[in-house]
């Protein structure tokens, strides 16, 4: 497994990932997408999208506000409940999750104080005035926001049970100790599903989303081998989950947690109804039951993805005699999925040539990049690095005969092809 530098560096060299702020020295857990990273995490949302709310009938696609009313989190048990236990050290004063430090400091070796709770959510006040029926907090989780909506998708569309609301949007939770790159920080985006179901058929659909679960890791390519389930002990499972499937992936720095599939029973629906007052029971019209839905919440997280993806992916080989490093990201995924380049710049036929088979490509395949800076060689290696799957390059045969060549990322190999085939090429290949 590659190491986790080779990977931040990589990321940061190639436009992935960049520190928050950097030029004030970063702000710890927290980091922005270049270009390439911003690409990478927008197909693997739209693929997540189109997988599971778009090809599905059963599904139901919301985008909830990320400031809730704060009886959402009193209600959902987050305000009592999402603590982290945290030790602080008493000679360097660092913070640390109590997990992660034994009887003594792991920076400094002092002597850490007693165990207490530190609830990980970001408080924020809502409106100028100042008291404390203003506060609020950013979401910790998407999943409230479907809950809340439960009612709305009722009214607005009369689903028959089983079926699910999903969405993907940004999540905020003041880690403790923020760390492994874009693995444990505050800021990140989930992709998440409430799937509601009868109790007595829990265990089917528990089933059946760990095998759409599985079906995804496949999709976007990450080696079956390096990901595993682990069932969660009761006493490790968040406070609302009665059956908890982590899926693991090997990191370059252990064993983690990339996803998680659990089962909320009906802890959510009937405390949202207790504590607001309406009624969030599903009401079977035909046959006049009326009951709180079971719930099984398959969740993904962006940024773990996007890290998983960059170290599978990540390969170093010997081509043509030069050692190179490339990504072998699947190429509906790749940042960029085709990069077009005339032989010689400073050609004037080659180089418009080159332009009108770019930009007659890009009207059927939009991830394109232009290149002709330094030579074939460089501008190889540089696509290499950022995962593009084929790369295009018009030279004097072009002129003549309208075919290009295209290049094999993974292979290296080339074969000559009509202009008029680029397109219908990639499309299938992808
Ligand atoms: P962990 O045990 O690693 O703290 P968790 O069990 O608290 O994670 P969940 O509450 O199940 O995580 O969150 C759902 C998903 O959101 C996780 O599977 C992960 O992909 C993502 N996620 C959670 N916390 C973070 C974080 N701090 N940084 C990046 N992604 C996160």
């Amino acid at each position: 497994m590659v190491n986790l530098d080779v990977i931040v560096s990589l990321a940061k060299r190639r436009g992935f990932l960049w520190r928050s702020s950097d030029i004030y020295g970063g702000l710890s857990g927290a980091w922005d997408f270049g270009p390439m990273g911003v690409e990478l995490a927008r197909n693997i949302k739209q693929l997540w999208w189109k997988k599971f709310i778009q090809e599905r009938d059963d599904m139901y696609g919301i985008d909830a506000s990320i400031l809730m009313n704060a009886r959402t989190w009193e209600a959902s048990g987050h305000i009592e409940g999402f603590h982290d236990p945290l030790v602080e050290c008493k000679k360097c004063k660092r913070r640390f999750r109590a997990d992660q430090a034994q009887d003594q400091c792991p920076e400094c070796g002092g002597a850490l104080t007693k165990e207490r709770q530190f609830n990980m959510m970001f408080e924020t006040r809502v409106g100028a005035v100042e008291d404390s029926a203003s506060i609020t907090y950013l979401r910790p989780e998407t999943a409230q926001g479907m809950f809340v909506n439960f009612k709305n998708i009722l009214d607005a569309f009369h689903p028959l049970i089983p079926f699910g609301i999903g969405q993907t949007g940004k999540a905020f939770r003041n880690e403790i100790t923020p760390k492994d790159f874009i693995f444990r920080i505050r800021e990140f985006e989930q992709m998440e599903i409430e799937y509601f179901v009868r109790e007595k058929e829990w265990e089917t659909y528990f089933n059946h989303w760990k095998s759409e679960m599985w079906a995804w890791i496949e999709n976007i390519g990450l080696a079956r081998s390096r990901v595993h389930e682990l069932e969660v002990p009761s006493n490790e499972r968040a406070h609302y989950s009665r059956r908890t499937i982590d899926f693991e992936y090997d990191f370059p720095f252990g064993r983690q947690e990339l996803y998680g599939l659990a089962y909320r029973a009906d802890f959510d629906l009937r405390q949202h109804s207790k504590a607001s007052g309406v009624e969030l029971q599903y009401f079977n019209e035909g046959s006049g039951e009326r009951f709180y839905p079971h719930v099984i919440e398959p969740t993904f997280g962006v940024e773990r993805t996007v890290l998983a993806l960059l170290c599978d992916a990540y390969k170093e080989d010997v081509l043509g005699g030069d050692a190179r490093v490339y990504l072998a990201l699947k190429p509906h995924l790749a940042p960029v999925q085709a990069a077009v380049f005339p032989l010689l710049r400073n050609n004037k036929s080659l180089v418009s040539k080159a332009r009108a088979v770019y930009k007659d490509i890009k009207k059927a395949v939009p991830q394109m990049m232009w290149d002709d800076n330094g030579n074939i060689g460089k501008r190889y290696r540089r696509q290499d690095e950022i995962g593009t799957p084929w790369c295009i390059t018009i030279d004097h045969q072009t002129l003549d005969d309208d075919t290009v060549t295209i290049r094999d990322r993974d292979s290296g190999e080339q074969k000559r092809v009509h202009i008029h085939e680029v397109s219908l090429f990639i499309k299938e290949e992808k």
